[in-house]
């Protein structure tokens, strides 16, 4: 017997199995389970886009394209960050288009982390995060929030958290798992700590079309910020382009300079043929993107409003498509509450622990689902909490919505 463990690095053994695919593996072998588990859109990517990219491949777009992407493409992305926010990027130097956010994040760790350098990541959060920083040989360092204020970070806990070591700040706003949202106030008091010590953001915005109670303003567009924020975005989620893969980076030319060496020795360039696709979606995807966004809002009205009336505390989250309701009143683990779950009444949540400690209590559950399969899950979760002996009420912090 071959220890493979002798061939592996100890690095890349030690990373901890995403908590998200564990249920959503289990959920997709069982029949009848309705899943809240895995965050991307349940629409189709809208037809005008797909059928750029079907045109694409009959048109013979088969080449690569330049290392940053197709020209075409950066202009368009250089035209939605000047219109939707006033900043401008030059499509020659400043963007270039990824394979997903994912490749975004990664490349642009590698690109700032000298070994040990610390990220600090707002807790609970994405969990590709802190395998990404420590797979560029930085440290990442948790910064927890809490449900009392929304999830919301605030400068002080950031200032607090900062070390002679610190290089970065990872924002994600709207936030996966708690949906929070930093709105302008926010970000001028993170923006403020940020200049203070010397520190670059980067600035994970692939939820900022999905906000329902206020416009998203990027970090970016404060004074002095732009100089030291990286942009990272994609089509994943406002388009529904999940498999697509595609996604961006808007930065300062020397940092897009180093980003693109990486880029170009490890993937080239994004797929020739869903780039034609992406221009459309820029381009012309707006009032699709706005019907969706009004869709994702009723359904968390909806899910919000249920949750908080079978006794599961749940605060009003400003953005993407979750919710992070508490489930501390059930006596259980999220472990254990969404396993249970899962096994009784077949519904797939994710374990709020599966985001960082501070997610411990708590439950990630994704509303990119039909408001049918919505009720019908919050009529399963009910009947769960009802056979754990936890009369339904009413909870106190109800949220008006
Ligand atoms: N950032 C966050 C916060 C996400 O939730 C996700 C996907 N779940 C990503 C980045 C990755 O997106 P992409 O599909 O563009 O790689």
């Amino acid at each position: 017997m071959i220890d493979y463990n002798q061939f592996l690095a100890t690095q890349a053994v030690e990373l901890k199995p995403s908590g998200i695919r564990r249920f959503f593996d289990v959920a997709s072998k069982m029949e009848n389970v309705i899943s809240l588990g895995v965050g991307e859109p349940d629409f189709v990517t809208p037809w005008a886009i797909r059928d750029m990219a079907i045109a694409s491949i009959e048109d013979g777009f088969t080449s690569y394209t330049a290392n940053p992407g197709l020209l075409e493409l950066r202009e368009e992305i250089a035209n939605y960050m000047e219109r939707k926010y006033h900043l401008s990027y030059q499509p020659e130097n400043q963007i270039i288009v990824t394979i997903g956010a994912s490749q975004a994040l990664d490349t642009a760790f590698r690109s700032l982390l000298n070994p040990g350098e610390e990220v600090l990541i707002i807790e609970p959060a994405f969990v590709s995060y802190a395998a990404l920083v420590t797979m560029a040989g930085g440290k990442p360092i948790p910064v927890s929030t809490w449900a009392e204020n929304g999830f919301k970070v605030t400068a002080e806990q950031i200032e607090k958290a900062i070390t002679a070591r610190t290089k970065a700040i990872l924002l994600c706003s709207p936030n996966n798992p708690t949906g929070a949202f930093l709105n302008k106030q926010d970000l001028v008091a993170i923006a403020e700590v940020v200049k203070k010590h010397n520190l670059i953001v980067v600035s994970d915005e692939i939820y900022a079309e999905l906000t329902y109670d206020e416009d998203y303003d990027s970090i970016a567009t404060l004074p002095g910020m732009y100089e030291r924020t990286i942009v990272i975005n994609g089509f994943s989620k406002a388009f529904a382009m999940t498999g697509w893969r595609l996604g961006y980076v808007c930065a300062p030319q020397p940092i897009i300079e180093v980003m693109l060496k990486i880029h170009q020795y490890t993937t080239m360039c994004a797929p020739h043929m869903l780039q034609h696709g992406a221009v459309e979606a820029l381009r012309n995807g707006a009032d699709q993107v706005e019907e969706m966004r009004k869709s994702y809002r009723r359904r968390r009205n909806y899910i919000v409003e249920a949750l908080n009336q079978i006794g599961l505390n749940c605060h009003l989250p400003g953005g993407a498509f979750y919710v992070f309701p508490s489930i501390q009143n059930t006596g259980l683990t999220s472990e254990q509450f969404a396993e249970q779950l899962l096994m009784k009444e077949r519904v797939a949540v994710v374990p709020g622990n599966a985001f960082g400690e501070s997610g411990e209590g708590y439950i990630r559950c994704s509303y990119a689902t039909s408001l049918q399969q919505l009720q019908e899950a919050i009529r399963r979760i009910e009947k769960f909490l009802q056979s754990l002996g936890a009369s339904p009420k009413v909870c106190e912090h109800q949220v008006s919505l």
